[in-house]
């Protein structure tokens, strides 16, 4: 199933991103917690790409396994910079073959090594040429992108990030997924500039559950997103104590879904990755916002 047809429902619909393993010997238990959370009936599940074409084969494993033996929609994510087109084009095949749907088009994190090599020899620069290459071809995938309603840390100023993210959109992609964000305000005001510069696909915000103090250093590390006091607040009373800090993030992310669905967000994508629990939590938390699309 396309994603782009799930996203137009009026009730509350969640999604949730895991990530693969980055060796076999942790496949099994990835395998586990990818299942347990597809057992739960989410609107669609995405599986992340090794920057660097390090878990490709695996996040289209994950991927196949959870659509055929779930049937649960799925997204697999693809990133390009650090890629020849021949690879991405050979891995473009393979996801059509597996029946994979939906794809999430990403440049890719600009590494130490890349930032360093000649730019002028790589055959992707944004993720703007991998949106054309998928259109170019003769496949008919939904095609997801990402946005940062905190201005991703290349670009110089928001106007020119917005510039950029019109240029994707109208290069082919059907729905936008947000940077992990921890105020709902910032979503809001990104939203109404975008709607403002012609953006009109369904955006999803992502909403990730802290659910232990170390995570929260490396989530604004990897994001760049800000923290707001109320959140920090949390993690200075409850970070000692890992059950209460568990906690009180998932009730921290739970508000924050209940704040955007009660606003006209239907469709919410939670960066929960492989931990069950924690979407089981936030499944148990919303049961009678969510009616009885999730398998209790
Ligand atoms: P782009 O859309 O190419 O944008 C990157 C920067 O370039 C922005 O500053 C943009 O404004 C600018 N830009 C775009 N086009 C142009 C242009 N024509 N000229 C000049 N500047 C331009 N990384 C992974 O490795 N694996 C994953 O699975 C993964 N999943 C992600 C999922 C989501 C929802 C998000 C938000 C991020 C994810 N990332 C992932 C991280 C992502 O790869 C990085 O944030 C990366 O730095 C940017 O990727 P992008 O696709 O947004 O790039």
């Amino acid at each position: 199933m396309k994603i782009i047809d799930i996203l137009n429902r009026e009730q509350l619909s969640l999604s949730f991103e895991v990530f693969p393993p980055k060796k076999a010997t942790s496949y099994e238990t990835v395998k586990i917690a990818t299942e347990k959370i597809a057992s739960y009936h989410p609107a669609f599940m995405s599986v992340t790409y090794g920057a660097g074409g390090g878990t490709s084969q695996y996040t289209l494993e994950v991927a196949k396994n959870i659509k055929d033996n779930y049937n649960v929609p799925m997204l697999a994510h693809l990133t390009c910079v650090s890629s020849s087109r021949e690879t991405v084009q050979q891995l473009i095949i393979e996801m059509e073959q597996a029946g994979i749907e939906n794809i999430m088009t990403l440049r890719g994190d600009l590494t130490p090594e890349l930032m360093d090599s000649d730019r002028s020899k790589w055959d992707y620069h944004y993720a703007v040429e991998l949106v054309r290459q998928l259109k170019e071809c003769s496949t008919d995938f939904c095609i997801g992108g990402a946005c940062y309603p905190e201005v991703h840390p290349e670009s110089a100023n928001q106007r020119e990030d917005i510039l950029h993210l019109k240029e994707k959109v109208d290069a082919g992609v059907d729905f936008l997924t947000t940077q992990m964000i921890f105020d709902n305000n910032l979503f809001y005001n990104f939203m109404y500039k975008i709607r403002e510069a012609g953006i009109t696909v369904p955006v999803l915000p992502g909403i990730m559950p802290i659910t232990n103090a170390n995570q929260v250093e490396r989530a604004i590390k990897l994001s760049g997103s800000f923290m707001p006091q109320r959140f920090r607040s949390i993690v200075d009373h409850f970070g000692t104590d890992p059950e209460a800090m568990k906690q009180a993030g998932i009730a921290y992310a739970t508000d924050q879904i209940i704040d955007l669905y009660a606003n006209g967000i239907t469709n919410v994508h939670i960066y929960s990755m492989n931990k069950p629990d924690v979407a089981k939590s936030i499944l148990d938390n919303l049961s009678n916002i969510l009616g009885k699309s999730f398998a209790k």
